[in-house]
């Protein structure tokens, strides 16, 4: 899906979020992961006039042609797990890219990212502004607000704010029983949530750092989200398997659904 195609002018006007990719782990391919996709995670949030992307997976080869020769781009990042990275080091972006990273493990942003990108791992180390993720900022007219998340190495919540509308990025992280998601992620507009397994396997999944879907259904439920796009997929997951879980999630009034790469969910 390279290059996704898109009406630039429908675009500028419209709040939304497009999957770029919501894989787990690693990528994948194959006719088993047509529907829902197999480029990892990278989401293009559009609200009030102002775009931002989260995360740097394979997805993000799927940003829109004509966002590539933007003069700017922000980028947040909510931990630098490698499948969360992967696009970035193919990025054809000319303009000047900004990556938003928490300090972690003693490493800076940019330590981060060229442990990763650096010889003999890689050729070459993205071009790109570093900047630390702080608790709250603002770029343009978004707010932007952190917490921090439950996943090995730590992972940062992202809220982004803006035009009246909330967007909760709540990837990779394990749901708690009384969850602080449920006040972090109050009333959003939009929340995407790790559900990367299911209950059934949950025993043997426990300590990964990520949740179950029904988990991420409930933390919904308990937040008021407006909608729910269900995130992460776990790299096994078939198509088929995916829908037999879909007919599951309660309709109950709710926009509930598992994230398909290249689907754009209006706010
Ligand atoms: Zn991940
Ligand atoms: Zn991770």
């Amino acid at each position: 899906m390279i290059g996704m195609e898109y009406n630039k002018e429908v675009f500028a006007l419209t709040d939304s979020v497009t999957i770029l990719g919501t894989r787990g782990s690693v990528p994948v391919s194959g006719s088993k992961y047509a529907k829902y996709g197999g480029a990892t995670s990278s989401y293009l949030v559009r609200l009030d006039g102002e775009t931002v992307v989260l995360d740097g997976g394979t997805g993000l080869l799927n940003l829109p042609d004509f966002l590539l020769s933007a003069p700017s781009l922000n980028l947040l990042l909510s931990h630098p797990h490698a499948d969360h990275l992967h696009g970035l080091g193919v990025f054809p972006f000319r303009g000047t890219l900004s990556i938003y990273a928490k300090t972690r493990g003693g490493l800076s942003p940019e330590e981060q990212l060229l442990r990763y990108y650096s010889p003999p791992l890689w050729p070459v180390s993205p071009k790109a502004v570093y900047r630390e993720l702080e608790e709250r900022f603002t770029l343009g007219s978004i707010a932007v607000e952190t917490a921090e998340g439950v996943h090995p190495g730590g992972v940062s919540l992202i809220k982004l704010s803006g035009g009246g509308k909330t967007v909760v990025y709540a990837s990779d992280t394990t749901l708690t029983g009384a969850s602080s998601l449920a006040s972090f992620a109050a009333d959003c507009d939009l929340l995407l949530c790790d559900g990367q397994f299911c209950r059934a396997e949950w025993s043997e999944k426990r300590g990964w750092g990520h949740s179950a879907w029904e988990d991420a259904a409930e933390a919904a439920r308990a937040a008021g989200a407006r909608k729910l796009r269900i995130i992460h997929h776990s790299p096994t997951r078939t198509d088929s398997e995916l829908d037999a879980f879909s007919r599951k999630l309660q309709s109950s009034g709710f926009d509930w659904a598992f994230a398909r790469e290249g689907e754009e969910v209006e706010l």
